[in-house]
């Protein structure tokens, strides 16, 4: 039977895979909507080709550019405006899937959207999870809704988890979870050859092709972090019985380990259309266009531990997992005002770390219990990061 999905996010990198594996299902799978934000003409032209109901721009000057286009291309798409929006093409009755790709806190409410109406949430957006881990969770559970992580590391454990894990390491002799990173592009660099990185140089990725925003993250390892708190929420665990190991061929996506001495992995290439594929049709397997591995290739694989000293962003987020609350969303909320900063060269790289350090130290305990309470918790750490980068650049 054919499932209707909605790709939130599909300008993106992760958008773009996403499309790449519809693309080649056609019978099993139809494009309900698709959403965009800035590139106006690359949407338009995958609604030409995937003919979806809709498709949402966050504002009204960016719709009429598309519906010009989508007139002229004689595509009866309808184009919708707004976070309001959002939330109905991840919910509406119709759609069986959506794939949450909309980078950082804004997927938060379209995503928990649609785990709140019941869909098989694909969960690229990290973030969100990190904002709101317990309430998005709870939302997952009530709702009956299905949770397939497309995050390469968790796709890579959920694979390698038992098939009926229940949210309990000891009832299934799990001991940990070994989180692989590549190490990103400054793998052995030292914090003085850091001072001088530029945005260039940061999203340079060895191993992977991705949006700006976590190719940063990647560098700092604030992606390993967030990645950390992503787990312990997917999986049910403390940040204690996660081993983060920095492999740097990206050819084990991630382990899991057990009380017999066994490791289970999950080794592929490194291309995303690998774990958008097994979301989109679990428990069945289907062609991803993904070429396959040769081990004679890649002939040996390397495992080092990660430096702390040089990359503080790892403990940042586990320290902010720990403390719980709405901590792991102001860490999110001032690392993506950090992020954007050193993008637009306002600040230098290692002052990302210092940035976030700042506001978490600033933070007061706080529960988080409802959506409110993370959208605040968020919107306090965006004024307080941009407090202390206006104070940044009168010293700068
Ligand atoms: P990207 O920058 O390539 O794409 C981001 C998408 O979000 C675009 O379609 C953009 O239009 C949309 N968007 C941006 N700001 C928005 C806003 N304010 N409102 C609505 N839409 C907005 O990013 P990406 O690399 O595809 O990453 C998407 C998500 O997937 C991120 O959360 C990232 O951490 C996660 N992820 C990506 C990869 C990867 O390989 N690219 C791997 C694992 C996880
Ligand atoms: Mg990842």
């Amino acid at each position: 039977m054919t499932q209707w999905i909605t790709v939130l996010g599909a300008t993106g990198s992760i958008g773009s895979s996403t499309l790449d594996v519809v693309r080649r299902h056609p019978d099993r799978y139809r494009v309900y909507a698709l959403t965009g934000f800035s590139r106006v003409a690359e949407l338009v032209a995958a609604a030409i080709e995937f003919q979806p109901q809709y498709i949402v721009l966050p504002i009204e000057s960016a719709a009429k550019q598309a519906q010009q286009l989508l007139a002229a291309a004689a595509c009866q798409c309808e184009v919708l405006v707004g976070e309001k929006s959002l939330v109905k093409v991840s919910s509406d009755s119709k759609v069986d899937m959506v794939m949450a790709a909309i980078v950082g806190a804004a997927g938060l409410v379209p995503t928990l959207a649609a785990a709140e109406s019941g869909k098989r949430v694909l969960l690229a957006n990290k973030e969100a999870l990190v904002m709101a881990g317990p309430l998005f969770m709870q939302a997952i559970r009530q709702n009956n809704a299905e949770l397939l992580p497309i995050d390469s590391e968790h796709n890579a454990i959920f694979q390698s988890m038992p098939a009926n894990y229940d949210g309990d390491f000891s009832q299934h002799g799990i001991e940990k979870i070994l989180l692989t990173a590549s190490g990103g592009p400054f793998r052995n660099k030292s914090r003085s050859e850091l001072k001088q990185v530029t945005p260039a140089q940061a999203v340079a990725h060895p191993n992977w092709s991705m949006g700006a925003k976590i190719s940063v993250d990647s560098a700092t390892l604030m992606n390993k972090g967030l990645e950390l708190i992503e787990a312990c929420f997917l999986f049910n665990c403390r940040a204690d019985q996660i081993e983060v190991v920095v492999h740097p061929q990206s050819v084990i996506h991630s382990m899991v380990q057990y009380n017999d001495g066994s490791v289970i992995a999950e080794l592929g290439q490194p291309d995303m259309r690998t774990p958008i594929a097994y979301g989109m049709a679990w428990p069945e397997r289907i062609d991803a266009g993904v070429k396959h591995l040769d081990l004679f290739d890649i002939a040996r694989l390397d495992f080092v531990q990660p430096d702390h000293e040089t990359f503080p962003c790892l403990n940042l987020a586990k320290v902010a997992f720990e403390r719980g609350g709405i901590f792991p969303a102001v860490l999110n909320a001032a690392n993506e005002i950090a992020v954007a900063a050193f993008l637009a060269e306002q600040i230098s790289f290692l002052a990302i770390s210092d940035l976030i350090e700042a506001v978490i130290q600033e933070c007061p305990e706080q529960h988080l219990t409802c959506l409110e309470d993370v959208l605040s918790a968020d919107c306090w750490a965006r004024e307080r990061a941009n407090a202390w980068l206006t104070n940044y650049l009168l010293d700068h």
